[in-house]
């Protein structure tokens, strides 16, 4: 530190915080009247306050909660049994966009929830290759039988010409929950038809063949 700089004490404001101020003024000529004093402090030290918390800082959050923000119960993940296939390809993401559509999960899923509605991306970010479909099944049953015994899948060909079209394989299949505790077929298919709609997959998408079926 040079001679010639003042010293700050950066403090925070408080109620006797004046008659500190004062204080270090009346004790200053005990600094003028010692040389080794004069000389490492020869400037008068400076207090500066800075303003503490007031009580609307430390009770109003300043920033309201987000709504699209997570719970913490807001959770896929997946099951990590052995042997389950479909923990490769489960997708943990909890808010789906799609342009200018967004989907927040709600809820804790994994491989083993049934009665979900679910969705189906191309990991190669493939723009067109979105499929919306409902399972009492689990996620896991569904997944593994999606060449196979599939009920009520109205995507599953298109969804199977895709990840057998060049450069794809079945591993680069992703799969969502979009929504689970789904008590019956009826509000599984509600569901169901209100997601095609918002993501527009009947349209643009894997479920081409959906909206002439139901429509
Ligand atoms: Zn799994
Ligand atoms: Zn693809």
């Amino acid at each position: 530190m040079g001679h010639d700089q003042q010293v700050l004490f950066i403090i925070q404001y408080f109620l006797g915080a004046k008659e500190l101020q004062h204080l270090l003024r009346n004790l200053q000529h005990v600094i003028d009247e010692a040389d080794h004093l004069t000389n490492a402090i020869p400037i008068p030290p400076l207090l500066v306050f800075k303003q503490p918390h007031n009580i609307k800082q430390t009770f109003v959050r300043s920033k309201l909660p987000n709504l699209q923000e997570n719970s913490d119960h807001d959770i896929t993940q997946p099951c990590h049994s052995n042997l389950c296939k479909t923990c490769r390809i489960v997708d943990t993401d909890t808010i789906i966009t799609r342009e200018n559509a967004t989907h927040q999960v709600h809820g804790t899923y994994s491989c083993n929830s049934a009665n979900v509605v679910n969705l189906i991306r191309c990991r190669k970010g493939c723009p067109e290759a979105w499929c919306i479909g409902e399972t009492m099944q689990t996620l896991r049953q569904r997944m593994n039988g999606h060449h196979t015994t599939i009920t009520r899948q109205e995507c599953s060909l298109p969804v199977g010409e895709h990840f057998s079209s060049h450069g794809h394989s079945a591993s680069d299949l992703r799969v969502s929950v979009l929504q689970g505790g789904l008590h019956d077929t009826r509000q599984r298919r509600t569901t169901e038809k209100k997601l095609i709609a918002k993501f527009r997959t009947h349209e643009d998408g894997l479920n081409h063949r959906f909206m002439s079926h139901y429509m």
